[in-house]
């Protein structure tokens, strides 16, 4: 090969590890280096991964030349502030990475590269943020591609309004990405194989009279025992929008179980169900329950349908109009958690649901705090002079069912009268007291 052919082979490699509107590496540039640099290095490392928070904007507002500026500019302060050994790289888009030793990253504090690239726009619409997942390298086993991943994982873990710009990474993030992986690889399987169970809350008057219960979705993995809990994995399964297969099956399983205590002792205990927002965006929720009311040829007041406060806060029209649809059939409309948003009082003029249930905050600390139980005998009578029923969530102890008592005529959920049970425990338990 001629000194020529070397020359181009050369340029060409360069130009395939570089980022050609930056002129700093690209990823693969940036991985390479960093490999070379990890090989037999015992020194302690810092990865760090930065994105401009909602960079399409820019692109929107001020136009792609001066995202692209932007960008430029971006690899240019973040180069100067490279020490020897340091290792700056574009990834895509808005994303950059840097690569340096412990000393560099304690010694050159970086809030002065934040507070330049973020003065890059002085602009009354957008204000330029910077979001940044540094991961302390721990693990010398770690591939470069595992620092980046660790690094992306801290940076996408960052709150929305967060006033650091950094953010590091923990082992506990790690577990709960892993978690994460775990819920969207075994979801299919699980649902197919019945290893989501229905348990039930019953709901009491406060004379101890069993009424009804809250279908909520347990998750016996694999059929090993280990339960988990929703908070395991409703989030997961309704940030990848698989929430609604998850909520049909539990909605089914409710209707089933209405049906099957037709001519039993419970043929009276109404269960509510949870629906998600997400539910709405995947699935025409009303004709599901039509249907399921055909299938089981059920009593639709039985069966309860709960809507968070949240959901409704967000669009409260499409509620509004779900909320009356559903009336109109004959189902009975529960407000979920009421009290734990930000608004309230204002969902309550237009959405004309049957119940409200009140958070557990209301309940949380209303002994011997007068102002607690002030705002909670106002909520219960306001609600009343609606028209709608209450039920109280979370009720833990007979202390608080004394003083709630006095103030209306409200129906309990709680661990007081009981945790949510399996099916045939619920039937053992409360057969016995409806003799
Ligand atoms: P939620 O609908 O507000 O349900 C009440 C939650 O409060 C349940 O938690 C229940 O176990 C808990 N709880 C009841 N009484 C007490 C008490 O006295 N003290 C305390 N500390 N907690 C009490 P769980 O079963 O863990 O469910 C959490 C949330 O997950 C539910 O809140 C609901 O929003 C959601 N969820 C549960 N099942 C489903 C489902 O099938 N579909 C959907 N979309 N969401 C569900
Ligand atoms: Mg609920
Ligand atoms: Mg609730």
């Amino acid at each position: 090969m001629g000194k020529n052919d070397k020359h181009i082979e050369n340029t060409i490699i360069e130009r395939r590890l570089l980022d050609r509107l930056t002129n700093i590496p690209n990823r693969e540039g940036f991985i390479n280096l960093v490999g070379d640099q990890i090989i037999n290095s015992q020194h302690e490392k810092v990865m760090v991964m930065m994105n401009v928070r909602n960079f399409k904007i820019i692109n929107h507002i001020f136009g792609m030349q001066k995202g692209d500026e932007i960008l430029v500019d971006i690899a240019k302060i973040l180069s100067k502030r490279k020490v020897y050994g340091d290792i700056c790289g574009r990834f895509y888009a808005d994303r950059f990475g840097l690569f340096m030793s412990r000393d560099s990253w304690d010694e050159h504090p970086f809030d002065e590269q934040v507070k330049e690239i973020e003065s890059l726009i002085d602009s009354s619409e957008f204000h330029l943020d910077l979001v940044t997942g540094v991961y302390l390298v721990k693990n010398h086993d770690d591939s470069a591609y595992d620092m980046v991943d660790k690094a992306v994982l801290a940076m996408k873990s960052q709150r929305q309004s967060s006033d650091t710009p950094f953010h590091f990474y923990s082992e506990n993030m790690f577990n709960k990405a892993k978690h994460r992986e775990v819920v969207i690889a075994e979801f299919d399987n699980a649902l197919k194989n019945d290893e989501f169970v229905l348990f039930l809350q019953p709901q009491f008057t406060a004379e101890g009279e069993l009424v009804g219960a809250e279908a909520l979705a347990r998750w016996d993995r694999q059929h090993s025992g280990e339960i988990l809990p929703p908070s395991r994995f409703i989030d997961i399964l309704e940030e990848t929008k698989r929430i609604h297969r998850l909520d049909q099956y539990i909605w089914d399983l409710a209707a089933k179980q209405l049906k099957a205590w037709e001519n039993t002792k419970f043929k009276d205990i109404t269960i509510s169900v949870n629906i998600s927002p997400e539910d709405f965006e995947c699935i025409n929720v009303e004709n599901y329950f039509k249907e399921l009311i055909l299938k089981y040829r059920i009593d639709p007041s039985k069966l309860h349908i709960e809507i968070t406060e949240n959901a409704i806060i967000y669009s409260p029209v499409k509620f509004e109009n779900f909320v009356n649809a559903m009336k109109e059939e004959g189902f009975v409309l529960e407000l979920d958690d009421f009290g734990s948003g930000y608004s309230s009082l204002n969902v309550l003029k237009n959405i004309n649901v049957d119940t409200i249930k009140l958070d557990m905050v209301f309940v949380r600390g209303l002994k011997g705090d007068e102002r607690a139980q002030i705002i909670l005998k106002s909520v219960i009578d306001m609600i009343v002079k609606l028209g709608m029923d209450i039920i109280v969530e979370g009720l833990e102890t007979r202390g608080q069912l004394e003083t709630i008592k006095e103030m209306g005529n409200v129906l309990y959920q709680g661990y007081y009268f009981s945790k949510p049970l399996k099916i045939s425990l619920f039937e053992e338990k409360y057969g016995k007291v409806l003799e």
